[in-house]
């Protein structure tokens, strides 16, 4: 892809690439739970109306949707305040073999109560540490935690998709021409499209600060949406195919086990049935398979020596 933005691939090309990738990661989501090791906790922040809920609805759209957490946080509760700013985020992390979506997260905390020092007026720590120090102490401890999580075999997604200001004012403003969007807009949105400029600070630092070995940043461009979604199933992609995720060897043991309940079964096949059906539908599964191989074989033969033709034409 060129950075620029500027898409060389068609929608319809994008669309066929996405295909694909929601493929692999329906396979690997399967492995990842078969091997029961590993969770991924995918992290998406975004200035409004960047495409976060459209890119977790395409990327995802294969998936199993058991093996799969979407979190979205809003304002925290009362509930949320009465703790550590991480701990309803620890909450919500996914099980090992599953894939937890943080649809915002807690760097919130670091971006919009940064943004909003009301927000951090309102929250209930000891006054003394609300000094200045506390972005840095902030950023500390979330590339700590996410450390220790690392350890423990987490694995992150951190993706920023960046949106810009223009695509931002023509996207609100399709949310306010087209009555079927209308739900998508919030007076809210516009307010925060007023400190953009802070939030931009804001974003820069958590960049610099936050992507770190076990945890880095992807910053995705966002005004193009087929181009978004490809890049953000890439990098899943990349993440799972890292983890190399395995389904369980069974021990000879366990198989030989199999084989005495296959005969117990086989014994209980009533008069006139196949004492395994499922090996025959197997065998002839195989079979139309093998002879689609072979007519396949001969049409290509067919197409090289037809091409040879045209070149012996040429020449
Ligand atoms: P939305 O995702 O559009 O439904 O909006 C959720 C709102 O909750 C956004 O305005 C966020 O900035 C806000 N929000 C999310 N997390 C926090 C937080 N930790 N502290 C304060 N506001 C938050
Ligand atoms: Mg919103």
């Amino acid at each position: 892809f060129d950075p620029s933005g500027h898409r060389k691939q068609s929608k319809a090309e994008a669309k066929e690439i996405l295909a694909e990738a929601t493929e692999l990661l329906a396979e690997y989501q399967m492995r990842l739970a078969a091997q029961d090791t590993y969770g991924v906790v995918m992290v998406l922040q975004a200035m409004d109306a960047a495409g976060k809920d459209g890119t977790i609805r395409h990327v995802m759209s294969g998936v199993n949707p058991q093996g799969v957490q979407v979190s979205s946080f809003k304002v925290p509760s009362s509930e949320d305040l009465n703790h550590d700013y991480l701990w309803r985020y620890a909450r919500k992390l996914p099980e090992r073999g599953n894939i937890g979506i943080f649809n915002r997260s807690y760097y919130e905390e670091v971006l919009v109560v940064r943004v909003h020092p009301q927000i951090l007026a309102a929250q209930k720590i000891p006054a003394k540490l609300k000094d200045r120090g506390i972005w840095n102490r902030r950023f500390r401890e979330i590339n700590d935690w996410e450390h220790y999580l690392t350890d423990q075999g987490y694995r992150f997604v951190k993706l920023f998709l960046n949106v810009s200001k223009e695509e931002q004012r023509y996207r609100f403003l399709s949310r306010i021409d087209d009555g079927d969007k209308n739900w998508k807009f919030s007076a809210n949105d516009s307010k925060e499209r007023a400190y953009w400029d802070d939030y931009q600070k804001a974003f820069s630092e958590i960049l610099s600060r936050t992507s770190t070995p076990w945890a880095p940043w992807y910053v995705i461009l966002a005004d193009d949406k087929p181009f978004a979604r490809v890049a953000a199933a890439g990098v899943l992609a990349h993440t799972l195919i890292d983890i190399d995720p395995r389904y369980p060897a069974v021990s000879k043991e366990a198989r030989d086990a199999l084989q005495v309940q296959k005969a117990a079964l086989e014994a209980e096949a009533p008069a006139g049935a196949a004492p395994d059906p499922y090996a025959a539908a197997l065998a002839e599964k195989a079979a139309e398979k093998a002879a689609e191989k072979a007519g396949g074989k001969k049409a290509d033969k067919a197409e090289k020596a037809e091409k040879a033709g045209k070149k012996g034409k040429k020449a």
